[in-house]
């Protein structure tokens, strides 16, 4: 049985062509799979019915189940997604009440190697890369559950993106030509894979990079992220100044602000010299415990006190504002507590 999402125009004309059908009915079902979110070839209803039950002998929309759903007071919607060989990965809507954007964070890979301390997916190891198929599923299922069109997509679910760049490359391709959302409203986050870096650098990628650095120094990172003792700070630095240079974008830094640990005047400083020439916006994220370990929640004070100082340096910096508090929207939490 053959898979509807997923496949592009070219794929599905092989499917219309094996019934003699017109490539004018694969560009309606490629529309009716990618803008209009059915879930069955029978909502397809500008086929005839008799082409409807020929295509159903052969193909189907999606293998891909919702295991559980969660809905936070806020609108956040956490889904635990389930593919069919049993594995599961987590895929969010961010809705924000002021903005007319839905924000799809899409998984990568199921499970992590990279194994970040204060991260619930990196705890339980890798287990396998998502294909580009995969990928797209989770938003198509957003899509046909919630009957909205997606207008964002961020690759900061489950895994690290760079580590799976070909599909999540192929998979971005068709955010773009199949859904119609611009380069500029898709991101790809990384833990700081350098090579993984370099190559985005190289297709002079014209979508956001955000880069995970979460710490101002070599040591605080290490202790964070264990990927700063293969790809250390300095390496990562040449790195983004040379992607810079050559896409002429503007990078996003994620900094995580744990208490008393990287929330300091200190720190404040010490991440202001380290970006101070590289064209970056930064984002900072109140840590939210959620896991058994000993990172705290920083003070509202010093939150603003960071902010401020950063500010002070002529960078634009936001907040992350909470989401999905109520329910278990840290990255890993949800399928954590499903197994
Ligand atoms: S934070 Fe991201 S890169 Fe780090 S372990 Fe978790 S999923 Fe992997």
């Amino acid at each position: 049985m053959k898979i509807l999402s997923g496949l592009n125009l070219n794929e599905i004309e092989e499917i219309t062509d094996s019934l003699q059908a017109s490539k004018f009915r694969a560009r309606q079902i490629h529309n009716w799979i990618y803008l209009k979110s059915v879930k069955t070839i029978d909502e397809m209803t500008d086929l005839s019915v008799k082409f409807r039950e020929e295509l159903k002998q052969i193909a189907t929309v999606t293998d891909t189940k919702i295991k559980v759903k969660q809905e936070s007071s806020d609108g956040t919607l956490k889904y635990l997604l389930e593919f069919p060989d049993g594995e599961c990965v987590e895929t969010v809507l961010m809705r924000f009440d002021n903005r007319a954007n839905l924000t799809a964070c899409v998984s990568s890979q199921v499970g992590c190697a990279v194994n970040c301390s204060f991260c619930a997916t990196g705890k339980r190891g890798f287990i396998r890369n998502l294909t580009c198929k995969e990928i797209i599923e989770q938003v198509l299922t957003i899509q046909r559950d919630t009957g909205l069109k997606v207008t964002n997509v961020v690759f900061m679910g489950q895994g690290e993106p760079l580590l799976n760049l070909d599909n999540v490359l192929k998979a971005m391709e068709i955010f773009n030509d199949n859904f119609q959302i611009g380069a500029r409203r898709l991101t790809v986050s990384t833990s700081g894979i350098i090579s993984g870096i370099e190559k985005l650098a190289e297709i002079d990628m014209q979508s956001t990079l955000a880069i995970s650095l979460h710490a101002p120094n070599h040591e605080i990172r290490a202790k964070l992220m264990q990927i700063e003792n293969k790809y250390p700070m300095t390496e990562l630095k040449k790195a983004l100044k040379k992607y810079i240079e050559k896409t002429n974008r503007r990078i996003t830094i994620e900094y995580l602000l744990i208490k008393d640990l990287n929330d300091t005047i200190d720190s404040a400083k010490q991440l202001v010299e380290y970006l101070k020439d590289i064209k970056c916006n930064i984002n900072l994220i109140p840590y939210n415990p959620t896991e058994k370990n000993d990172y705290q929640k920083p003070s509202g004070n010093s939150i603003m006190r960071f902010k401020s100082l950063l500010e002070q340096s002529g960078k634009k910096v936001t907040v992350r504002l909470e989401r999905g508090a109520d329910i278990d929207a840290a990255c890993g939490q949800l399928k954590g507590k499903v197994e």
